[in-house]
């Protein structure tokens, strides 16, 4: 191969093998006479190595076996991985045994670099560029001089199998031969680096500063494109260079200088200083505006101060609100001056949060209340000496009236706890004096007033004159010398205060006397004259009685509740026994939302007979309620609460559904009578809920009767009467209950729908004592016969009633005699009337 590749004209053969120690002796000497023809230009592999089988730390040293080394120059092949594994560096040589040999490298560079360093390799040679030849190609001389002629040739181990192979940055792995030629190649490049070219380049770089210097004040964006030309230009140029003639420029001073000269040219053309200082003073001017708009404009005075307490300028505002004297100077209220003054003496004052006071200009009756806010700063004087700078304190006052504000303020806590109309508290700061009372721990009487004909001297004279009729009563109570304190107004039409301490015990009794008889006497409006009604409740709050205000008061309330229950104006004391009452009541409104969702309430149903022959010839639904905690509660009972919160709609509805689905499993001729409540007119849809049914089960409206009890019917108005007449027009009827309790108008009969009249149960039970109650059966007999409407008699318990009242020509009767109520399986087995049950059970 050595033959091969000098005949071929290679300038000098490394290689990159291992020739440390002899081989066969024939080959060994072909390849000393071979180095002999080679004339000496021929480089041998030397290096440190590890050795395998001594000692893990000893390296030996492999120099070329001595014939051969006679004959070449030994080459360093060492080459070190960094800590990633990969080659980067190439050292220039490497220190065997006593000798120092150089690189396989530096030699085939020409050793014309005096490196002492580590080179780092140039990667970005291209290692497939390298023309390769396979050994056996060489041996054979198949292969083309000129690849050969005039170069330097690396002959090493290209397999990957003989291990001679390094990871390396950009082409992974590479063979070791390839690296000492990549490293050879990047001495060479280095040889070619031009430095005398530098005094070329930087005679190029002045020139073409100079060309583009004469470009002038360019507008910024051209000077930074040109520059940037610029620097492409150079870089391209010296790649140019590179890459014909193997020459490098060093480029990299060049960078920077055109930098550093553009950024002055832009500086110059941008004109940046001057610009800098005209926006300075834009900012200033527009400041200043500002704040002169905002001093001028400003409804708050504000006046700035000098140490002394001498105003320096003042806001237009602020004249207005402090005035000014003949000679135009602001007339400042001393308490500003001396909080300017103050300010020279208080510690660190600027640094302080600034405090809003207030002061009162003129009378505090009609003067004005000013509010303010100082604030003192430290400025600079501008002509500041050796010294340092000078400063002086500065205070800033800003000055607001706040007189409508604090008159408002003054109404809005007054309203918040006296009542508009009257003057009286309201019930919250009642309650607030009244718990201040109690616990003083004296004993004291709440009361609470209503007024019972309020509402109709409302209706009567109109709401002026009730509003006056208020304010009457509290100015009233008010100037009584009774020692009632924190008279307050509860609600519309009723009063509460409590008795003040006293060294004498007050009567509480006497004392609600005294109160009634004094606010009953007659109110004169103009020409109206008006008197009212009282009812007092009252409780008596004694020593160790413990009770918090809302508990005194709603003591007081029972009280009054009980009153409200007597006849005429009425003074109660609060009665534990009441408030039991009141107590259930409450806890029946509690429950009964849920009545219907819990399937609490039943229908039962009680038989209306002929009284001749005892014929069943209809029912009444009457609702029945059983609830978990307080047991069987009785409709005389919770009908009147759920009349007054208006449960008597759902619980109306229900019943009604229910007992017309009932009527369907009895015959034809047996009717269906329903109770309907005088609420269930009010803004209901009672005729909706009739319709919906005898809709929904297909009822014959015939078959059912609507009972209204008298005392109902009494406060009804026109819009009621209608709703009958329009519920009558259905076919259904009207039976008209309990006649006989409500002293009813004998004109009122003829104008309703009605088809029947019950006599009350009250007049069947005194028929055997009381001689009057037949007179009175017979009398409604005659009535009804006259108005052309049945009659029937409740309350029929035994034979005779029901003789009595045959004989005074009832026909029809209702009560235990005939069955009390139950259910309607009960009465279909009792009366033997089961015929319409599959139809009930098909609609059920
Ligand atoms: P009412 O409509 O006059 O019903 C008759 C009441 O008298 C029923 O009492 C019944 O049990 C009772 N009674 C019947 N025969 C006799 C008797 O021979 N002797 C005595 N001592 N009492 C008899 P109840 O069921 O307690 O109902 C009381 C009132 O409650 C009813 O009086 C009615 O006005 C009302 N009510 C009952 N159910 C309803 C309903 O579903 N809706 C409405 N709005 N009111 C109803
Ligand atoms: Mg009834
Ligand atoms: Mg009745």
């Amino acid at each position: 191969m050595l033959d091969a590749l000098t005949d071929a004209g290679a300038v000098d053969v490394f290689f990159d093998i291992d020739f440390a120690f002899a081989s066969d002796q024939g080959g060994d000497a072909a390849f000393v006479q071979a180095l002999e023809r080679a004339g000496g230009t021929t480089l041998l592999a030397s290096f440190m190595q590890r050795d395998r089988f001594g000692p893990a730390a000893e390296l030996t040293h492999n120099l070329p076996y001595a014939p051969f080394r006679e004959l070449s120059w030994p080459a360093a092949v060492n080459i070190y991985a960094e800590r990633d594994g990969l080659i980067r560096m190439y050292p220039s040589g490497e220190q065997i045994g006593t000798e120092f040999i150089s690189s396989a490298a530096v030699l085939l560079a020409g050793g014309r670099i005096p490196t002492d360093a580590s080179l780092e390799i140039n990667y970005g040679f291209d290692p497939n560029l390298v023309p390769t030849l396979s050994a056996v190609d060489v041996a054979n001389r198949e292969f083309p001089n000129h690849m050969v002629a005039g170069r330097s040739v690396v002959v090493g181990a290209g397999a990957v199998e003989l291990g001679d192979h390094y990871a390396v940055p950009l082409h992974q792995v590479v063979p070791g031969a390839i690296i000492h030629i990549l490293a050879a190649e990047t001495l060479l490049a280095q040889a070619g680096i031009a430095h005398g070219a530098i005094k070329y380049l930087a005679a190029a770089l002045i020139a073409l500063l100079l060309i583009l210097n004469a470009f002038g004040r360019e507008r910024p964006w051209r000077l930074v494109s040109a520059n940037l030309l610029a620097a492409c230009f150079i870089e391209g140029a010296a790649l140019l260079v590179f890459q014909s003639w193997f020459l490098s420029f060093p480029t990299a001073f060049a960078h920077p200088t055109l930098m550093a000269f553009t950024l002055v040219k832009l500086a110059r053309s941008l004109n940046i200083i001057s610009l800098l200082l005209r926006r300075k003073d834009v900012q200033i001017h527009n400041d200043q505006a500002l704040l002169s708009h905002l001093f001028a404009q400003s409804s708050d005075g504000i006046v700035i101060l000098d140490e002394a307490g001498d105003p320096i300028i003042q806001s237009r505002s602020a004249e207005a609100m402090f005035g000014t004297d003949a000679r135009g100077a602001l007339l400042l209220p001393a308490d500003l001056q001396a909080t300017a003054r103050r300010s020279k003496f208080g510690e660190n004052a600027f640094d302080q949060e600034p405090l809003v006071r207030s002061l009162m200009l003129g009378g505090l009756s009609n003067g004005k209340h000013i509010e303010y806010l100082s604030t003192t700063s430290r400025f600079q004087e501008v002509d500041t000496n050796s010294d340092g700078p000078k400063h002086r304190l500065i205070t800033a006052i800003s000055a607001r009236d706040v007189t409508e504000l604090k008159r408002q303020e003054r109404e809005i806590a007054y309203l918040s706890t006296h009542d508009e109309r009257t003057g009286a508290l309201r019930r919250g700061p009642f309650l607030e004096f009244l718990r201040a009372r109690l616990q003083t721990d004296q004993p004291t009487s709440v009361f609470v007033l209503n007024l019972s004909r309020f509402k109709t001297i409302n209706q009567l004279h109109g709401r002026d004159i009730g509003d006056a009729l208020l304010e009457a009563v509290v100015t009233r109570l008010q100037s009584m010398d009774a020692n009632l304190s924190a008279i307050s107004r509860l609600d519309g039409d009723s009063f509460s205060f409590f008795v003040e301490q006293t060294p004498e015990p007050v009567d509480p009794h006497e004392l609600a006397e005294v109160v009634r008889a004094h606010l009953s006497e007659p109110y004169v409006f103009s020409s109206i004259h008006a008197q009212i009604g009282l009812r007092v409740g009252f409780a008596k709050i004694d020593k160790g009685d413990n009770l918090g205000p809302e508990e005194a008061l709603s003591r007081a309330e029972d009280a009054l509740d009980a009153a409200k229950t007597m006849q005429g104006p009425a003074i109660c004391t609060y009665d534990p026994k009441n408030a039991e009452q009141r107590e259930r009541v409450r806890s029946i409104e509690r429950i009964m939302p849920d009545a219907i969702s819990r399937n609490e309430l039943s229908v039962l149903y009680q038989p209306q007979n002929r009284l001749s022959d005892g014929k069943l010839i209809g029912l009444e639904a009457l609702v029945r309620w059983r609830n978990e905690e307080l047991g069987a509660i009785y409709p005389d009972e919770f009908i009147p609460i759920a009349e007054a919160n208006g449960f008597i709609n759902s619980i109306g509805r229900h019943v009604l559904e229910e007992a017309v689905g009932a009527a369907l499993a009895l015959p034809d001729s047996v009717t269906m009578a329903v109770n309907v409540s005088s609420r269930q007119f009010d803004g209901n849809d009672l005729l909706g809920d009739v319709q919906q049914a005898l809709a929904i089960t297909n009822l014959k409206p015939e078959r059912l009767c609507l009972e209204l009890t008298e005392t109902a019917l009494l406060q009804q108005d026109a819009p009621t009467i209608e709703t009958m007449h329009d519920i009558a027009s259905l076919g259904v009827t009207w039976a008209l209950d309990d006649f006989g309790t409500g002293f009813s108008s004998m004109s009122y009969l003829s104008r309703l729908p009605l088809s029947k009249l019950k006599l009350d149960r009250s007049f069947t039970m005194s028929l055997d004592s009381d001689h009057t109650a037949r007179t009175i059966v017979r009398s409604v007999n005659h009535l009804c016969n006259g108005l052309g409407i049945g009659f029937l008699c409740e309350g029929i318990e035994t034979e005779s009633h029901r003789e009595i009242l045959l004989s005074e020509g009832c026909n029809e009767g209702q009560g235990y005699y005939f069955g009390r109520p139950q259910t309607i399986e009960e009465i279909i087995t009792h009366w033997n009337v089961g015929g319409a049950e599959s139809k009930a059970r098909s609609w059920a």
